[in-house]
């Protein structure tokens, strides 16, 4: 089918989502040009976990065998509240699919590497603030376009927000977490499973073996700990031996990770919201990852859902003629695999971050007796690979 023509477009955001729309749209021909607020393009944050969605998006872009040299290989997402197993979630009820965890800077140095190869150079320290016919407005007063199409790939504080055909307000989650990256500790720890340890919805913690940010570095871990947002200056002022022993009692064999925590300004406060737009476009416009969806990572879809965005985009544009059929043609493509998705995070997040006592004990003494059954395993696992309800890439 004839695609559009060769088309001017901006992308906004130096992201997972702005950096794959770059690299496949540049390829289908593209004049691309990327806008990031910071200084230096640079990824925020600790690890995540690619799922065999997110990386049949790399292996479509040719990048799943270095993804997959950098990062954890992750069989299990395992997790017990009082010595008992109330999460076990394993990937080989798919066959052969498993997810793969990865540092945040080692999926942007392959996306970023292989943007730079393609001659695109982000434009950096260009903080957006407004869009009028096709004109990027930024921070520092100045204008640049009119471009064809505007990719907003700004995250969920993005600021083009309300020029949404549908705009949705956002629903701030209570509970975020703290999170750092700690040299890589074997013992104690699977290197192949997100491990997570709860006392009620109201402690989690976690650790995930997330992999090397290049090649040749040492490997390293993601930790984190839930914390509500309001709580988290009383943290920083209680102190971190305190909160150590929290941790300890919690999860005793975390000393050695602990050992590496040194400051509170080690760990990053993550604050997570909910919101869908019903409709991720607008004039000459279109929304891709967090700034179309967002929520919080309890099934730890966000990147992979960015890497899906990008796919869907690049295909709807290659077989629309015009700019408003191929983002419609994209939205529909994606529209029900996100709600469902979103629906499911929001529907479990209070089972493993909030204050209800009620939520946490179905958890432990219900759920985590059906899903040992076989059928619930299965589902269980197509959930967190993030394919159910999804037709296969290729
Ligand atoms: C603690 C935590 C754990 C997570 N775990 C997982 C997981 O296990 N699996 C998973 O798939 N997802 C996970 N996620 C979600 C995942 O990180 C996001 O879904 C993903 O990063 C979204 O990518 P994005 O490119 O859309 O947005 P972002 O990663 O937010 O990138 C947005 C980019 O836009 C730039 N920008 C923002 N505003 C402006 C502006 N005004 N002007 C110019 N540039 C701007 C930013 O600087 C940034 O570079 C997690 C998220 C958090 C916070």
């Amino acid at each position: 089918m004839p695609g559009s023509p060769r088309l001017s477009i901006a992308i906004c955001g130096a992201g997972p989502a702005g950096l794959a729309c770059a690299l496949a749209l540049g390829r289908a021909g593209h004049t691309i040009t990327i806008f990031e607020q910071f200084d230096e393009a640079k990824p925020v944050g600790s690890g995540l976990i690619l799922q065999p969605t997110g990386l049949a998006v790399l292996d479509w872009l040719g990048l799943g065998v270095r993804m997959r040299a950098l990062g954890a290989r992750i069989d299990r997402l395992h997790g017990t509240a009082a010595g008992r197993t109330v999460l076990d979630v394993r990937y080989a009820a798919l066959g052969d699919a498993r997810g793969l965890a990865v540092h945040r800077a080692g999926l942007f140095n392959v996306l970023h590497d292989a943007v730079l190869a393609a001659g695109i150079i982000p434009v950096t320290n260009r903080k957006i603030v407004g869009l009028e016919k096709g004109q990027l407005h930024f921070e520092s007063g100045d204008r640049q376009g009119p471009f064809d199409l505007v990719i907003d790939a700004m995250g969920s504080r993005s600021l083009l927000l309300p020029l949404a055909s549908a705009p949705q307000s956002r629903r701030a989650l209570a509970y975020g977490a703290i999170w750092a990256s700690l040299p890589w500790q074997a013992d104690g720890f699977d290197p192949h499973a997100l491990e997570q340890r709860y006392r009620n919805a109201s402690q989690m913690c976690g650790v995930l073996p997330i992999g090397r940010m290049r090649e040749g570095e040492e490997a390293q871990a993601a930790f984190f700990w839930s914390l509500k947002h309001q709580d988290y200056e009383a943290w920083r002022e209680r102190g971190l031996e305190r909160w150590k022993e929290d941790v300890l009692q919690l999860w005793p064999e975390t000393v050695p990770l602990l050992a590496s925590i040194k400051s509170e300004n080690q760990m990053t406060l993550a604050r997570y919201e909910h919101r869908t737009l019903p409709l991720p476009f607008g004039t000459g416009l279109v929304f891709v990852g967090d700034s179309a969806h967002s929520t919080s990572p309890q099934l730890g879809q966000g990147a992979n859902m960015a890497l899906l965005d990008c796919h869907a985009l690049t295909q709807a544009l290659a077989t629309h003629q015009t700019i408003p059929e191929a983002v419609a043609a994209y939205a529909a493509a994606r529209r029900w695999h996100v709600r469902l998705f979103q629906a499911m995070s929001f529907m479990f997040t209070p089972f493993y971050q909030s204050d209800s006592l009620l939520l946490p004990f179905v958890r432990d003494r219900v759920v985590a007796h059906l899903s040992r059954l076989p059928p619930a395993q299965r589902f269980l696992a197509t959930l967190v690979s993030g394919r159910l309800g999804l037709k296969p890439l290729v």
